[in-house]
C-alpha cells in the first residue's frame, strides 16, 4: 500500500506537516523542574468545587514551579455545549485568582485554547499517521458494528474492533477511493500494534507503578464529521501545547496504554501523568462525584454570593491535596498556601470528600486571622456585588464599621464568627440604627418588663460611664449586681446555692446585652455600648416597652 498517496486520498486539504507544527509550536524554554501542567474542562459554564479541585492541582504546580497553566476548552462533544459557558468557567477561575497563563479570552502562543478551533492541527496529525501507515479509514457502518458486537458478545470474546474484527485494515487504496467517490461515510482508526495479552506498564505520579494489558483496539481518531474524540484530541493538544503534567480525573487510567500507544505513533515524547480521584460527596449512604445539577451547595457561584473568601477554599483544597498540609499550616498560620510545597508523591489515594463543615470551619479561622481594615475591604468587595444596601451603610460609616470589626480582632486569640462575608450583617445589624429593629428581645431568665426597667435604670443613671476601661466597667456591673435584691457577682457562692439566689452577674450583663441589641450572644458588650454611644444607648432603652 502506497501510505503517502492514501494520505493524500483522505486529506487532500491538508497542506501542513507536522514539522511544520512543531516549529509553529515550539518547544518551551523551561529551566529545570518547571512544569507546564493545563486544565481541560468542557464548556459546560459555571464551576463546581469538584472542576475548581482539579484546576487548583496543576495550577499550584504550575505556579509554584515558575511554570505555565493553561486552560483549553475540551468542546469537542457540542451536546455538553451551553452558551456563553467559556466565558462563564473561566470568569469562575478568574474569581478564584488562579494565574492562568494562557487561555481562550488571553489567548497565547499556543493557541488557539478551544478543541473546535483546531481541526488543522488533528488533521495535520492524522494525516501523518496515515502516511506512516499507523491510521486507516474505517467504512464499516453502525449496523456492522453492531452485529460485529453481538458476535463477540456470543463468543465471549473482547468487545471492539480489533484483529481480525478490524476488516477495514484490509481495504487495497482502489477499494477505499471507490468508496470515497461513492460517497461513503468513513472515520479514521488507529492502526493498534498492542496485543492484549501482553502488560503495559507505565508510572502515574500519583498511583506510582500501573500495570494494565497493552491496548490492541483500532480506536477512532477521527469520526466523519471530521471532528476527533478526546483521546487523539488530547495527544495533539498536550504535544503541542508543550504540557509537561497532565493531571485529569481518575477514570481515565484505563485509557493510558492507548493513550501512550497514541503518543508513541505519533513520534511525540509523552508527558508525566497524574490521575486525581474526583472530589466526591456522600450521597445518603454511598459516596459519588460531585454533581453541579445534585448538589447546588457545590456551586462555586454559591460560596461567591455567599461570600465564602476564595482564600479559605482553597486552604481547604490544600488539604485535600496534601495530606501533610495541614500540620504544616498548624506550624505557619500566618503563610499562605502558597508558601507550601505541594506535591504529588503526598496525595491521597483514598480520593477526598466534600465537607462543607471544614469548609466553613477553615473559613472562619481564615477570616479570624485577617485585620480590620482586610475584613473591611473584603466585605466592601462583596456586598458591591451583593448587598449593595449594606455597601452604601458600611461606606458611610466607614471608620465606625472597622471598629466594630475590630472587636476581639487583632488580637491573641481572635473571635472566630465569621465564616462568610453575609454572616457580618446577619450577626451584627443590630450596630446600625438604619438596620435595628426591636420586633423580639432574646430575654433570658430576667424577662419581667418591670424589673429589666428598673435594672437598666439603675445602671445607666449610677454606673455606667462611657470612660471607664473595661475591668472598671465589670467591676461596676457586679457593683450593680450586688446591689439588687437577689443577685449575686459571686460565682461561687451562686454555684453552690443556686437555689438562693434569682440570679448572678451574667443574668444582669444579659439585661444590659439585650436592651440594646435585642441578643442574647454578641461579641464583647463592653465594646459594643462604647462604639454605640451614650445618645443611641438612651434610645434603645427608651424603645423597651
Ligand atoms: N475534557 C476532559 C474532561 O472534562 C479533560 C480530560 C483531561 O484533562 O485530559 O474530563
Amino acid at each position: 500500500m502506497n501510505y503517502e498517496e492514501l494520505a493524500n486520498v483522505l486529506y487532500p486539504d491538508v497542506t501542513k506537516t507536522i514539522a511544520d507544527l512543531e516549529k509553529m509550536y515550539p518547544e518551551r524554554n523551561l529551566g529545570e523542574g518547571v512544569e507546564v501542567t493545563r486544565f481541560a474542562p468542557s464548556p459546560t459554564g459555571r464551576m463546581h468545587l469538584g472542576n475548581l479541585y482539579a484546576s487548583f492541582i496543576p495550577e499550584v504546580i504550575a505556579k509554584q514551579t515558575n511554570g505555565v497553566f493553561i486552560v483549553r476548552i475540551e468542546d469537542t462533544d457540542q451536546k455538553r455545549k451551553i452558551e456563553n459557558g467559556i466565558e462563564l468557567g473561566i470568569a469562575d477561575l478568574e474569581h478564584f485568582n488562579y494565574t492562568v497563563n494562557e487561555h481562550p479570552i488571553k489567548g497565547g502562543a499556543y493557541g488557539p485554547y478551544i478543541q473546535s478551533q483546531r481541526l488543522e492541527i488533528y488533521h495535520t496529525v492524522a494525516k501523518y499517521l496515515v502516511s506512516i501507515g499507523r491510521a486507516y479509514p474505517c467504512f464499516c457502518s453502525e449496523d456492522d458494528l453492531t452485529k460485529m458486537r453481538e458476535n463477540q458478545e456470543r463468543r465471549k470474546e473482547p468487545i471492539g474492533y480489533y484483529g481480525r474484527y478490524a476488516k477495514c485494515r484490509n481495504l487495497s487504496l482502489e477499494e477505499i477511493k471507490e468508496k470515497i467517490a461513492n460517497g461513503e461515510k468513513w472515520v479514521l482508526r488507529l492502526k493498534s500494534t498492542g496485543n492484549c495479552d501482553k502488560k503495559f506498564i507505565f508510572k502515574d505520579l500519583v498511583k506510582g507503578t500501573i500495570e494494565l494489558p497493552e491496548n490492541d483496539i483500532d480506536q477512532v481518531l477521527i469520526k466523519s464529521d471530521g471532528i476527533p474524540p478526546y483521546a487523539f484530541a488530547h495527544v495533539c493538544d498536550d504535544h503541542f501545547m508543550r504540557v509537561t503534567i497532565v493531571t485529569r480525573d481518575d477514570s481515565y487510567i484505563s485509557s493510558v496504554p492507548y493513550h501512550l500507544e497514541l503518543w508513541n505513533a505519533c513520534g511525540f515524547k509523552p508527558p508525566k501523568f497524574a490521575h486525581l480521584l474526583p472530589l466526591n460527596i456522600k450521597d445518603g449512604n454511598s459516596v459519588r462525584k460531585i454533581s453541579k445539577r445534585k448538589d447546588p451547595e457545590a456551586a462555586a457561584t454559591y460560596y461567591h454570593e455567599k461570600g465564602v473568601p476564595v482564600e479559605a477554599i482553597k486552604l481547604y483544597f490544600a488539604t485535600l491535596m496534601n495530606s501533610n498540609f495541614d500540620g504544616w499550616y498548624l506550624q505557619n498560620p500566618t503563610s499562605s498556601y502558597r508558601d507550601f510545597e505541594f506535591s504529588f508523591s503526598k496525595m491521597s489515594k483514598n480520593g477526598a470528600l466534600f465537607d462543607l463543615e471544614k469548609i466553613i470551619n477553615i473559613s472562619k479561622n481564615y477570616i479570624s486571622r485577617l485585620t480590620k481594615d482586610e475584613v473591611y475591604n473584603a466585605l466592601l468587595q462583596w456586598a458591591n456585588e451583593f448587598d449593595q444596601e449594606f455597601a452604601a451603610l458600611i461606606t458611610k460609616y466607614a471608620d465606625y464599621t472597622k471598629a466594630i470589626l475590630n472587636i476581639e480582632r487583632e488580637q491573641q486569640k481572635p473571635r472566630k464568627d465569621f465564616a462568610k462575608w453575609e454572616d457580618v450583617k446577619a450577626s451584627l445589624w443590630y450596630m446600625y440604627d438604619e438596620l435595628f429593629n426591636n420586633d423580639s428581645y432574646e430575654w433570658g431568665k430576667i424577662n419581667n418588663l418591670d424589673e429589666i426597667k428598673m435594672i437598666l435604670d439603675k445602671y445607666f443613671s449610677n454606673y455606667y460611664d462611657i470612660n471607664d476601661d473595661k475591668d472598671t466597667w465589670f467591676n461596676k456591673v457586679k457593683e450593680l449586681t450586688d446591689s439588687l435584691d437577689g443577685y449575686t457577682s459571686d460565682m461561687k457562692a451562686y454555684k453552690e446555692n443556686p437555689d438562693n439566689y434569682k440570679g448572678n452577674v451574667a443574668d444582669i450583663s444579659t439585661v444590659i446585652r439585650v436592651a440594646i441589641t435585642t441578643k442574647s450572644m454578641t461579641p464583647d458588650l463592653y465594646e459594643i455600648l462604647k462604639l454605640l454611644g451614650t445618645q443611641r444607648i438612651k434610645k434603645r432603652i427608651e424603645l423597651i416597652k
